[in-house]
């Protein structure tokens, strides 16, 4: 970060960035979206691509001096494309909710069935939520998880039978297990549904192969950059040769006007890192680490919904222990571990409470955390929930989370 040249026009903005960083270094990171981008990614993100406008699409633009802009974006098309196994890539939406409307605008009209996953079962706001343009302007049909917190497939094959969507909608934001795409391809399938796969948490274990593809039976995939793909904050639709044309003028000018060209630079730069072995590796890890972290609560006596995980994260179920998920996580929270509050699946409490706390791997496996350090969260987590209101041990908790942090420092050349 260019921070000496921002404290010289702004030395109030400067110092709050300053105060940020020094939060997220002594902070183990354990919200499940999140994650450390390479120092790479971040500076593409403070580049002169930002002053471009390039409305349109490269070779086809609305301004001119578009020629190296079209270089950058088509590098970041053809990167995701490789990454991801698709046909076609449109890297502008600016964020992962920007991608599914562009999806929706395409392949809906207003008034048309959608059938998601419900919010309080692991879907996310933009696939029906009725406080969400998506609930709003679409009938909506929902599917959830059974009792063990696994999709309920059988019930999703018969609610879709019976309600007939014009598209189908999978992929969630607080999921632990393995989605099963083939599945969701043939009950589509079977009523003549578009299907939709929002990978937007596990993209980055789809593009290293430690989560199954989409590509192949869905017909739209979009994503976020920012989760386990470890990029800049933004989205990608991706989509067969068939549907190109369309999802290209649904992002613009159906949605959006000018793309962020240096975010847009920066997604090229992520995508390439994530072609590298290393980042094979670093998605191997996140999910050891999570089954690690997910065993340690187990042995431990905290429940978590499915009883485990598949993935980079885990819902920790607080019901039998009468706690609820907005006090944990605020606890978690002075012990300086960032996690958050989260339904879980038939919450007797609202969600601005929930009986839940998600908590995930990306970020602090990016840090460097290894197993003994996991086991070593996975203790501190227990044991703040246990203590929750002994403020003795709190305070003991909160060391041992600095000691963690100091062991791993992040971003140590940046400032
Ligand atoms: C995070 C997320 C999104 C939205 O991404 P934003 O960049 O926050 O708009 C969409 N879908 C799912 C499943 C997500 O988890």
């Amino acid at each position: 970060m260019e921070i000496e040249k921002i404290k010289a026009v702004d030395s109030e903005v400067a110092e709050l960035v300053l105060e940020e960083l020094d939060r997220q270094r002594n902070t183990i990171e354990l919200i499940a979206s999140e994650n450390f981008t390479s120092p790479a990614v971040m500076a593409t993100c403070g580049t002169v691509a930002t002053n471009k406008y390039a409305e349109g699409k490269p070779g086809k633009r609305f301004y001119n001096g578009c020629e190296v802009v079209d270089k950058i974006e088509t590098l970041a098309q053809e990167r995701v494309k490789k990454l991801f196994g698709a046909e076609h890539a449109n890297v502008q939406p600016h964020s992962g909710a920007q991608a599914n409307m562009a999806v929706f605008l395409y392949a809906l009209k207003p008034g048309d069935k959608i059938l998601g996953m419900d919010l309080s079962n692991g879907g996310h706001l933009t696939h029906g939520s009725p406080a969400n343009f998506s609930g709003m302007y679409f009938e909506v049909a929902s599917y959830g998880v059974d009792d063990n917190g696994y999709i309920d497939y059988e019930n999703l094959e018969k609610t879709a039978l019976e309600q007939k969507p014009k598209m189908i909608i999978c992929g969630a934001s607080a999921y632990a297990r393995v989605i099963d795409f083939k599945k969701f391809k043939e009950i589509a399938d079977k009523v003549g549904a578009y299907l939709m796969a929002d990978i937007a948490h596990i993209a980055g274990l789809v593009a290293t192969g430690h989560h199954p593809s989409p590509v192949g039976y869905a017909d739209f995939i979009t994503t976020t950059t920012h989760k386990t793909l470890r990029g800049p904050r933004g989205g990608v639709v991706m989509c067969s040769g068939e549907h190109a044309a369309g999802i290209d003028k649904a992002v613009f000018p159906g949605l959006q006007g000018g793309p962020l060209e240096h975010i847009i630079a920066a997604k090229a730069v992520a995508f390439k890192e994530a072609l590298e072995p290393e980042f094979k590796e670093y998605s191997e890890n996140i999910v050891k680490n999570a089954k690690i972290l997910a065993q340690t609560l187990v042995n431990n006596g905290i429940d978590l919904v499915s009883g485990g995980t598949d993935n980079h994260l885990m819902i920790i179920d607080l019901r039998k222990l009468d706690k609820t998920g907005k006090d944990i996580s605020n606890v978690l929270e002075r012990i300086n571990i960032t996690a958050n509050k989260n339904t879980v699946p038939n919450d007797p409490k609202s969600p601005f409470v929930t009986s839940g706390v998600r908590l995930g791997t990306p970020a602090i496996t990016t840090r460097g955390f290894r197993e003994e350090d996991i086991k070593i969260v996975g203790e501190i987590i227990t044991e703040a929930i246990k203590n929750s209101e002994n403020e003795e041990k709190l305070a003991e908790l909160k060391q041992k989370s600095l000691e963690l942090c100091a062991k791993y420092p992040l971003y140590p050349d940046i400032v």
